[in-house]
């Protein structure tokens, strides 16, 4: 690039995204999203109900995924049937809406990886918004949540449990900066989690043998941290195998905790082992082998490797069809939307959308219900900070993402009560003590920041004592019995029990506030098209409908009515043409220092006024305050004024602000000059309109009236108000009746 710049580009230069890196494609490096020259060819032949060619290799040939899969992968009762079918036909079957979505997952488990991968890449990204809509297992959608703290402040996590469930998560999962803290961490997200509603899972990330001992105890519910490959390489990698994964799997499974696996693009890329496939294709590997070692789903949706897929060409589509091909083989889909995929707000919020419209089983598979900086997964793509933007996109579009709208004061005691629970637990088992000063401070706190640091030893000794005596659930609860909080207790010892039900290892099994377990069994999704599957009941849409912003417009006029201060307005009788060459009359519109004294800019209405009175004075004219009653136009209002002044000028000026010249010869929306942005009128701008209405009396150049620079959102900032003050003046004007002049009463 030479010297020379365009300053458009050098702008563009400095927008978010170009933060973010993009990359060319290199299929050699397995830098591809949706298909790569390497992809084999889908094929399956079965000999006598064995399978010895998969994908287009032959059984001799095999690695170790292509061995499990085959083995145990592939329902070979469809099979054939399903080999059959073009991947045109299959992509069809997928947002047919006469096709139930069971005929596809029967369909979806006799395909080979290759198979599966083809089918959903042939789909556009809305076909993908309507397959997502009718496959996913569970008909009521649902959300997890990242809780975690720079500090392992067991307090914190506590009280950030309960206020993500408060905002409707149902599953919590936390992590670690320090690896002995965790038994700590999992016991306050256990005791957090069950304070505001009953029944949300938690899960604690760490390291795989001490995160199972924490679940065989009982202070975890769920478990996703089992990660798949699509390489063998990247498995010999990590010293692990499909059937060292399936054990593990199975030991969660047999202690009745919930399990899921995870995988996802990218990951085989940043190992330097995708054999030059694509992302796709290896994924489809991950979800056959996800379904044949019997996890009932998968967490995936590119997951950390979203910014190598988002690197790519087609890299979001790519996520989606990622959550579509486990929904296809008839497993619980945690959809992605994890990591923090962009420095851009658009281009991370583009990324949730076709998820979030479609409804998923977990939308998120980690919305940071924490601030950025306290996620100890990372940031998330959504966090703490967006909870509120988030709550508006579920309003916009009347969809149910998972979450509802949380009162301030309701939150501080559901934090209260869990912050306190937990420190009253800690103490009672001798592992930790803490003040009534620390709870207040974590009570109130947004996030590690606002509190003092601790002691990173409380911690550790806290979390060696849970692992030493053993502290199990059933300790927990004596506990939370023991210090007085009799329904936590209850809801933990409820969580045991379901435990002992099993029914919530059922696919896509959720427990909702009433401890009812939603699953792909309980609760299948049933969509068939318009007028079927999930939708809001009546009270779930007043409950998104309700953010905590939304105002009655009563609520509204009310401060746009608040009393003006030693100023007041006095109707005199009807205006009389003037008969001074220098009168400039201002038309002030029928509400005008009445129902209405307040301008839209934050300026009372008088001070509007004075400053155009002030500036008619300054160039030597007389003013003239007149009420025009019978219209709330604001062009005709100037014009009213103008025909009555004595010099032909007049200006007109509304209540919520807006103001103009006009002069009495002209047609009624051929104004001379116009401030129509209410909003953002200065005083100074008012006091220009005055001057220059002078000016044009005497003839005289003008002074330059423009708008200000703004980049506000002026529209959905004002608008709700403009409506209502319009209305206003509205009930105010009276047809027919004759302007009358104001007097000024100071
Ligand atoms: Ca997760």
């Amino acid at each position: 690039m030479g010297d020379e710049r365009s300053g458009r580009f050098a702008a563009l230069d400095s927008a978010a995204v170009n933060q973010d890196g993009f990359l060319r494609e290199e299929h050699a490096a397995g830098l591809v999203t949706m298909s790569s020259p390497a992809d084999p060819e889908p094929s399956l032949k079965v000999e006598g109900g064995r399978v010895v060619e998969l994908d287009a290799r032959p059984e001799a040939e095999f690695d170790v995924i292509d061995e499990f899969v085959a083995r145990h992968g592939i329902d070979l009762a469809v099979a054939t049937e399903a080999m059959a079918l073009e991947p045109v036909q299959i992509a069809r079957m997928l947002v047919d809406i006469n096709v139930p979505r069971e005929e596809v997952v029967r369909i979806g488990r006799g395909l080979t990886p290759a198979a599966l991968a083809r089918a959903v890449a042939l789909l556009r990204p809305a076909e993908m918004v309507l397959a997502l809509t009718k496959m996913r297992s569970r008909r009521t959608p649902s959300n997890q949540a990242h809780v975690t703290n720079r500090l392992d402040d067991p307090l914190l996590i506590a009280a950030d449990a309960a206020t993500a469930v408060a905002f409707g998560f149902r599953e919590l999962e936390t992590t670690v900066p320090v690896l002995g803290d965790a038994p700590c961490n999992a016991l306050a997200m256990l005791i957090g989690s069950q304070v505001a509603a009953a029944g949300a899972l938690t899960q604690c990330s760490i390291e795989e043998s001490q995160e199972l001992l924490l679940g065989l105890r009982g202070l975890t519910t769920y478990a996703e941290t089992i990660s798949l490959y699509g390489t063998e390489q990247v498995f010999v990698d990590g010293d692990d195998t499909p059937f060292s994964k399936a054990f593990l799997a199975s030991a969660y499974a047999s202690r009745g905790l919930k399990l899921r696996v995870t995988s996802g693009a990218g990951a085989e890329v940043l190992m330097g082992a995708a054999e030059g496939c694509s992302m796709l294709y290896l994924e489809a590997r991950c979800v056959k082998l996800a379904w044949a070692i019997g996890a009932q789903g998968v967490q995936n949706g590119a997951i950390e490797g979203i910014n190598i897929a988002g690197s790519l060409p087609r890299g979001m589509a790519e996520a989606v069809a990622e959550n579509l091909m486990v929904m296809m083989c008839g497993l619980e889909s945690c959809s992605g939307n994890d990591t923090l995929m962009s420095q851009s707000d658009i281009r991370r919020t583009a990324h949730i959308m076709p998820i979030f419209l479609a409804g998923s089983d977990f939308l998120f598979s980690g919305f940071g219900s924490v601030t950025a900086y306290d996620n100890m997964f990372g940031p998330s793509n959504f966090n703490g900070d967006d909870l509120d933007d988030y709550l508006v996109l579920q309003r916009d579009w009347g969809v149910d993402g998972g979450l509802r709208p949380v009162a301030e004061e309701g939150l501080l005691e559901v934090r209260r009560r869990a912050a306190t629970a937990v420190r009253d637990v800690l103490h009672h088992l001798g592992l930790a003590s803490f003040d009534d000063a620390r709870v207040e401070a974590v009570v109130a706190a947004h996030g590690s920041k606002d509190l003092e640091e601790l002691d990173p030893q409380i911690v550790l000794d806290a979390a060696q004592g849970i692992v030493e005596r053993p502290v199990t659930a059933v300790e927990v609860v004596a506990a939370l019995a023991a210090t007085g909080h009799a329904a936590e207790a209850e809801r933990v010892m409820g969580m045991l029990r379901q435990r002992l039900l099993g029914t919530y290892l059922q696919t896509a099994a959720v427990l909702d506030e009433e401890m009812n377990v939603l699953s792909a069994r309980t609760d299948p999704n049933d969509y068939r098209g318009p007028g079927t599957g999930y939708g809001l009941s009546p009270a779930r849409q007043a409950e998104v409908d309700g953010i905590r912003q939304a105002r009655t417009r009563e609520d509204l006029l009310g401060e746009f009515g608040r009393p003006l201060d030693g100023v007041a307005f006095r109707e005199l009788g009807d205006a009389a043409p003037g008969t001074d060459p220098r009168e400039v009359a201002v038309g002030v519109s029928p509400s005008f220092g009445a129902e209405i004294n307040w301008t839209l800019s934050g300026q009372s209405v008088w001070e509007a006024l004075r400053q155009v009175l002030a500036g008619i004075e300054e160039e030597e004219c007389v003013g003239r305050v007149l009420k025009v009653r019978h219209t709330i136009d604001v062009g005709l209002i100037g014009l009213t004024a103008a025909r009555l002044a004595g010099s032909g000028v007049g200006i007109g000026l509304q209540a919520k602000g807006t103001a103009l010249i006009h002069r009495r010869d002209l047609p009624p929306l051929a104004n001379l000059e116009l401030l129509s942005v209410a909003p953002v009128i200065t005083a100074e701008m008012y006091r220009t309109v005055g001057q220059n209405a002078a000016r044009h009396v005497k003839g005289a150049p003008l002074k330059p009236l423009r708008n200000p620079y703004t980049e506000e959102t002026i529209g959905a900032r004002y608008h709700a108000s403009t409506v209502g003050l319009v209305a206003i003046e509205r009930s105010a004007s009276q047809p027919g009746a004759a302007p009358v002049d104001l007097e000024v009463v100071r």
